[in-house]
């Protein structure tokens, strides 16, 4: 079983399906010289093995400041608290998911879907802005509000060694009202991420997508089915 998948220079794929657990999320780890950052955990059943495979990529643990959980979905959240427990690291998210990421609400984590008992997760960092600045050290990351599969969705934007990289978890949909779905808003969401102009798009199901061609039109091509 692979470990992890290098994406560009510091950005690796430490989790999801073939390289965690088939419920969880794609996992990434951003490395920089001062710090490093988690983009979501996967649904909680395989943190030994995340583990394992940030320390297959050479990172030392210690160095994970951050993790970021991109919306409340159980998928992307499941592993959070023990992860945080672990790494001792701050946990980052946007306001409009705290009643799932920290009450734990059922509806909105859909942890049902995917028969796991969900463990709530303190967040330290709330972000209430569009867009918010993270740095590791030369690496920033900045933080985009991107609502539409969930009210408090973010994607994670950054210029790293000159490639444009896009974290975008929830680009692929889909669409619920028990989650507070919006598809206009949504649409809004996808147009902005298409004027960053993406070389990679690291994405929280479809795995990593390139060159910046493929990126435009995986992104436009939920557009044309959705809207
Ligand atoms: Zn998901
Ligand atoms: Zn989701």
């Amino acid at each position: 079983m692979a470990r992890y998948q290098s994406v560009c220079e510091g950005v690796y794929q430490v989790g999801g399906g073939f390289l965690s657990d088939p419920d969880d999320c794609c996992i990434y780890v951003v490395e920089d010289n001062e710090a490093a950052a988690l983009i979501d955990t996967g649904a909680g059943n395989s943190v030994p093995r995340i583990l394992q495979n940030i320390e297959a990529c050479g990172i030392d643990k210690g160095k994970i400041r951050y993790i970021i959980l991109t919306h409340g979905h159980i998928d992307h959240i499941g592993g959070a608290a023990e992860l945080k427990d672990i790494l001792g690291a701050q946990v980052l998210a946007h306001h409009l998911e705290l009643d799932a990421i920290e009450e734990g609400n059922p509806r909105l984590t859909a942890a049902a879907w995917y028969g796991v008992d969900y463990r709530p997760v303190a967040v330290e960092r709330v972000l209430r802005e569009h867009s918010e600045l993270l740095s590791l050290g030369d690496v920033e990351l900045y933080l985009l509000h991107t609502p539409g599969h969930t009210p408090g969705g973010i994607s994670i934007l950054s210029t790293i060694k000159g490639k444009r990289v896009l974290f975008g978890q929830d680009i692929h949909g889909p669409f619920h009202p028990d989650w507070g779905s919006d598809k206009k808003v949504w649409h809004r969401s996808m147009l902005e991420l298409l004027d960053f102009e993406a070389d990679i798009l690291c994405e929280g199901h479809a795995g990593v997508i390139k060159p910046a061609h493929e990126v435009r039109s995986f992104i436009q091509g939920f557009i044309n089915q959705y809207c």
